[in-house]
């Protein structure tokens, strides 16, 4: 990077000065030489030259945040233009001053357009002298965007409009989903919640600090940094620089937080923007993130992890966690299974007011079916060793976690009733000095995402020994969650079966974004402080319960 940007990226200013002379740009940040105050000047227009006397041959172009709205587009590796046009409000004499022939050599107008007492659409476009430059002055661009004007700018002209690349993220994720979701993330108290995960945050803790080797002197991005803490473990480490990057208004109590702590602050520096957007001035030699959801993909961030991976990860470079792995195993469970039945009896009044509820019964009863129940389970209530599919974060493709296809096959330890599949996940920090696992198995200390279940309206007999098999079929879609198609199938032996038996099937849609919350009252059996995932997964194993109630709040919607 160039190192001029620096400063500005951590304390991002206001303003930005283009210096354009000769051949080359210089850029600086300089809010002490403009009279700038945000909270009165946001909505008064203004691109101006500036007031102060420029050397002779240059040009300052002083962007001050007041409603001119621009954009910058590469046109090449060293090449850009920049579009601005004047706003409604805009101080039309002001802007039609901007002499555009005092533009030197190496920057030259594009698109002018006068009409009437309007003012249209300009660019200009910028040749800088090498990449790193371009790179650089990108960087600090988009990021002063998304300080001061939200990163919307420039998209609708009135002379047309802008045709803008949108992210990777913008294309898939439904804007209300994306508004609600960093809205969440926004506030403290659901970082909060995140944080009091003790097992959660003191295992990222340890794992990096266990690690120092892969942190010291190296060059770290914290994937959607929340409260900063895992960019303030890394600079613990010894990490050289850690650029922590947050799309949500977390990003400025990040920069608070970070800023009490000053012997680390030097070493960080905030980003507020999305992962698929933001500019960074150097590649990074580790990438730590906690993007895990509900059943580890939920939220779908997993995805800008991996594009984090993309855009700035030095090939072979370290990421922390390293994988993950979603466990299933089938469970037995009546009276979650009569709870959840039992959910739908309101609509069987024959006479709610004088109202005949009947006919959406049905409807109601799937409805219940279809959410996800989320809570702490005794890991007893398993009926056969559990399976599991990795997700290795270091190598798959972005849109490999678009559709996640698993086939199932148990053996039942117990002959019962199976009321569904289980899941959990756990993820690993493939340390290059300790190898350490983060644990989301029932009978594990209960983290803030406790476990998943999904429940079949049609329960199955099966007999010990006998074999299940089914199918976990999740589609991501464009509220940042997933849909599940569940199917399970048993041999069973009655009327009519023939030698080997008739396969009974049990199938379920559920989505994944619309779970069912279901710690009210404790629930979890802690048996093991051990760390050994593969432990925890055989419903056999398990020794004498201790009642353990969750340690958190619970009233994360989110559940991450
Ligand atoms: N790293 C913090 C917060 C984890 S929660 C911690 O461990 O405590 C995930 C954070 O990632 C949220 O704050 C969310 O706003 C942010 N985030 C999610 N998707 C993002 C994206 N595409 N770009 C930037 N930040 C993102």
């Amino acid at each position: 990077m160039s190192s001029r940007w620096f400063p500005c990226l951590s304390s991002p200013p206001p303003h930005l000065l283009l210096l354009v002379r000769q051949q080359s740009l210089v850029s600086a940040s300089i809010p002490e030489l403009l009279s700038f105050s945000s909270s009165t000047n946001q909505n008064l227009p203004r691109l101006s030259t500036s007031t102060l006397v420029p050397p002779s041959n240059d040009v300052n172009v002083y962007i001050t945040t007041w409603s001119v709205v621009f954009q910058l587009f590469k046109l090449g590796p060293v090449e850009s233009v920049c579009i601005t046009v004047d706003s409604e409000t805009s101080s039309k004499k002001e802007f039609c001053d901007w002499n555009f022939s005092e533009v030197l050599s190496d920057v030259c107008l594009t698109t002018s357009f006068l009409l009437s007492q309007k003012s249209y659409s300009r660019g200009i476009t910028i040749r800088f002298r090498t990449e790193d430059e371009s790179k650089a002055f990108h960087c600090a661009f988009e990021q002063w965007k998304n300080e001061v004007i939200g990163g919307s700018a420039g998209e609708c002209l009135e002379n047309g409009s802008l045709l803008t690349s949108r992210s990777k993220f913008d294309n898939k994720i439904e804007a209300a989903s994306a508004k609600m979701y960093f809205h969440y993330y926004g506030q403290l108290l659901h970082q909060q919640n995140m944080l009091q995960d003790y097992v959660r945050t003191g295992t990222y803790c340890a794992a990096v600090i266990e690690n120092r080797a892969d942190f010291i002197g190296r060059v770290v991005v914290d994937v959607g940094a929340g409260s900063g803490i895992l960019s303030l473990f890394a600079a613990q480490a010894g990490a050289k620089h850690v650029y922590a990057v947050e799309a949500s208004e977390m990003a400025e109590y990040a920069r608070r937080l970070i800023a009490g702590n000053p012997s680390l602050a030097q070493r960080i520096t905030v980003v507020k923007g999305k992962v698929e957007e933001v500019e960074l001035p150097e590649k990074a030699d580790i990438l730590i993130s906690e993007p895990m959801g509900t059943l580890l993909v939920n939220e779908r961030m997993l995805e800008s992890y991996v594009i984090a991976r993309d855009r700035f990860l030095v090939p072979k470079g370290k990421m922390f966690p390293t994988m993950g792995r979603i466990h299933m195993a089938p469970f037995s469970d009546e009276y979650l299974y009569v709870e959840v039945a039992n959910k739908a009896l309101f609509w069987q009044q024959h006479n709610y007011y004088g109202v005949d509820l009947t006919p959406l019964y049905g409807p109601a009863f799937q409805g219940y079916f279809s959410q996800p129940v989320v809570d702490a389970f005794d890991p007893r209530l398993l009926v056969a060793p559990a399976t599991f599919h990795t997700i290795d974060f270091t190598s798959i493709k972005e849109e490999d976690l678009y559709e996640i296809d698993i086939p199932l096959s148990f053996i039942a330890s117990v002959g019962t009733r199976v009321h569904g599949l289980a899941c959990w996940f756990d993820v690993l920090f493939n340390g290059s000095t300790v190898q350490r696992w983060l644990t989301t198995a029932p009978g594990a200390p209960t983290t803030h995402w406790y476990q998943l279940r999904c429940v079949l309206s049609q329960p199955m007999y099966v007999m010990a020994g006998q074999e299940i098999t089914g199918r976990l079929h999740m589609v991501a879609h464009n509220a940042q969650s997933y849909t599940m198609y569940l199917t399970m199938s048993a041999k069973m032996w009655g009327a009519g079966a023939e030698q080997g038996g008739i396969l009974q099937t049990s199938s379920c849609k559920l989505d994944l974004k619309e779970p069912y919350y279901r710690m009210s009252q404790p629930q979890a059996y802690a048996w093991s402080q051990d760390q050994q995932p593969h432990q925890l997964v055989h419903a056999q194993d398990v020794v004498g319960p201790g009642l353990t109630p969750p340690s958190q709040n619970s009233a994360a919607p989110l559940n991450r």
